[in-house]
């Protein structure tokens, strides 16, 4: 890659990273021409790279569509990914580890994540459309802004490599995949001691209600578990032997129901959803199977932990009640974590000379695997903060005219760079 020498050069590089990376959307460990990107995005720059293996253990995911990864493989290699590395993302899981500096300083890290959503995206007026980067998969789109977040992981790389040998520590940025669903991509990467290494750690988001020019240097994120139950009945003859039936259909439409009802909590707010059910083969056969997904998320891990009983003391109930048995899968979660007030400080205190407004401690009322980094960091000694680099989005995470303002990506890389230096610079 030809070195990028100024500010407003580099600007226009994340840009045009951001917007190719928009174009080929990806989901949930099937991250395989974004990690590729990556890779090929800081060839030749002064880093160390550790991918697969070196990068995540892929045995501490909660779980990983195996259909999924074929199609998206699949994909890949018709865009002309090396079928070798391609293999070795699937086997290893495609999260990547850049580091830039050599000093025995501090050692800090940056968590952006890579996937993708399955919403179709917007045409027409949308500018992603207009502009010509719309995703070219229909059903997988950038919908949530990881696009630009990887973008700004590879503005920051890209802005301290210009003098790497002079960083008296060094700053470690995590390509996470598969944050949606919170299926375990970020638990993969901190099972590895490149995490608990770190001295201190940000995870970044952009958007999510947070305006342009505006940044929350601590942020707390819900407690979250999704549960897959599985209920198993007996197919009768409605009509010759429905005695013999099981009927799992009716318990896990009880169980909806009993679920739906459970109060609330004294101790924290929290919202339940049972989002799926599927039950039944035809209409003169006792429905002997029925599944249904659930999720939870909490503002504190203690209601999320009290509700996970619940859970499973009610779908247990409703499937006892009507002589099923039943399985909980838990395919998702992700836990709550505390920022670290001294650590926003700094950020604030960057974030001000950036001509940033900093803004007050605030509570995202969604889930996101960024504090499994800021637990693991904390566990060993470290200071870990969830932040948010306000841009103004065309239309709610998620939804098919979601775009952000993509002044947020200088925003973000000028803010995480130089905040990486000054905590490097600092003593241990
Ligand atoms: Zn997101």
């Amino acid at each position: 890659m030809r070195a990028v020498t100024g500010a407003r050069e580099l600007q226009d590089r994340m840009v045009a990273w951001r917007r190719d990376l928009h174009q080929r959307p990806e989901l949930g460990f099937c991250e395989f021409q974004t990690a590729s990107y990556v890779l090929d995005a800081v060839e030749g720059l002064p880093v160390r790279v550790f991918r697969g293996a070196e990068a995540q253990d892929i045995s501490r995911v909660y779980s990983r569509n195996e259909a999924r990864l074929a199609t998206f493989a699949e994909r890949a290699l018709e865009a002309g990914i090396d079928p070798e590395q391609v293999e070795r993302f699937r086997r290893e899981g495609t999260g990547l580890v850049v580091e830039v500096g050599a000093g025995n300083g501090p050692l800090v890290g940056i968590r952006v994540d890579m996937d993708a959503l399955p919403v179709l995206e917007a045409d027409g007026n949308h500018l992603p459309a207009r502009e010509g980067f719309r995703s070219r998969y229909d059903g997988v789109m950038h919908a949530c802004g990881h696009d630009g977040h990887t973008a700004i992981g590879l503005g920051v790389i890209t802005a301290l490599s210009r003098f790497a040998d002079q960083l008296p520590g060094r700053v470690r940025v995590f390509f996470q995949p598969a944050e949606e669903g919170t299926m375990g991509g970020g638990a993969s990467m901190v099972a590895l001691p490149l995490v608990g290494e770190l001295d201190a750690v940000i995870p970044i988001h952009i958007g999510l209600g947070v305006p342009s020019g505006k940044v929350a240097s601590a942020v707390r994120y819900m407690a979250t578990t999704k549960f897959r139950v599985r209920f198993k009945g007996h197919g009768a003859h409605v009509t010759a032997e429905p005695q013999a039936g099981a009927n799992a259909l009716l318990a896990a439409a009880a169980a909806a129901q009993q679920l739906h009802g459970l109060p609330p909590h004294s101790e924290g707010w929290y919202s339940l959803n049972v989002g799926t059910l599927h039950a039944g083969d035809e209409q003169g056969i006792t429905p002997p199977w029925a599944v249904m997904e659930l999720g939870i998320w909490a503002d504190k891990q203690s209601v999320n932990d009290f509700l996970v009983g619940r859970v499973k003391e009610v779908v247990e109930a409703c499937a006892a009640a009507q002589a099923c048995s039943v399985t909980i899968e838990v395919f998702g979660k992700a836990p709550s974590a505390v920022p670290d007030a001294t650590l926003a400080e700094v950020i604030d205190e960057v974030a001000g000379e950036l001509a940033l407004s900093p803004l007050p401690p605030m509570l995202c009322k969604a889930g996101e695997d960024a504090t499994e980094f800021v637990n693991a960091v904390q566990a060993h000694g470290g200071v870990g903060t969830m932040i948010i680099i306000g841009s103004e989005i065309a239309a709610g995470h998620h939804q098919p005219h979601f775009d952000f303002d993509e002044r947020v990506l200088a925003d973000g890389a000028a803010l995480l760079a130089k905040t990486a230096v000054r905590l490097i610079s600092q003593s241990r």
